[in-house]
């Protein structure tokens, strides 16, 4: 099963201090994705990069005005909390308006996607185990399924 490679290189602090506008000191913004182009406007960073007695990786992401995420699905789960702004997410075939510190839990090979609100950045953390298959895109006949629900249709971005 082929997994993600961490990439932080952060030698464990102790505290990762806090600076303004949901950075965090040392830690580098990243590229939501360094490949491929089913999302946009969105940031990464990695706050806490695992541990062999703790082995998630705890992430930032913000996806700015008018932005979303991939549309994906994977084995492994996800837990998020919003804590900047508001937005909407997909969860299999529920469109979920989220905010602030709702916490959402993305089952294994569950359909998914986050938007922000027009106006406003949607900025969440979000929980991911160190050892995590690739996620999956949606082929033509899972499009197909899924346009088949028309709150869905209108939501997803491809
Ligand atoms: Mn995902």
């Amino acid at each position: 099963m082929a997994t993600e490679q961490s990439e932080a290189g952060t030698t464990d602090p102790i505290i990762v201090r806090a600076r303004d506008d949901f950075r965090w000191e040392s830690v580098p913004v990243l590229a939501y994705k360094e490949t491929g182009r089913h999302f946009r406007n969105i940031t990464r960073q990695i706050l806490f990069d695992g541990d062999p007695a703790l082995p998630v990786q705890w992430r930032y992401f913000e996806i700015a005005d008018g932005g979303h995420s991939t549309l994906e699905r994977h084995d492994h789960l996800h837990v998020v909390m919003i804590i900047r702004g508001v937005g909407q997410a997909l969860v299999g075939d529920r469109v979920l308006d989220v905010g602030l510190h709702d916490v959402v839990r993305i089952p294994a090979m569950t359909w998914h996607q986050f938007r922000a609100t027009a106006g406003a950045p949607l900025g969440f953390l979000c929980v991911v185990h160190i050892e995590r298959d690739r996620p999956i895109l949606p082929d033509d006949a899972a499009i197909a399924e899924l346009r088949a629900n028309p709150r869905v249709a209108e939501f997803i971005r491809l």
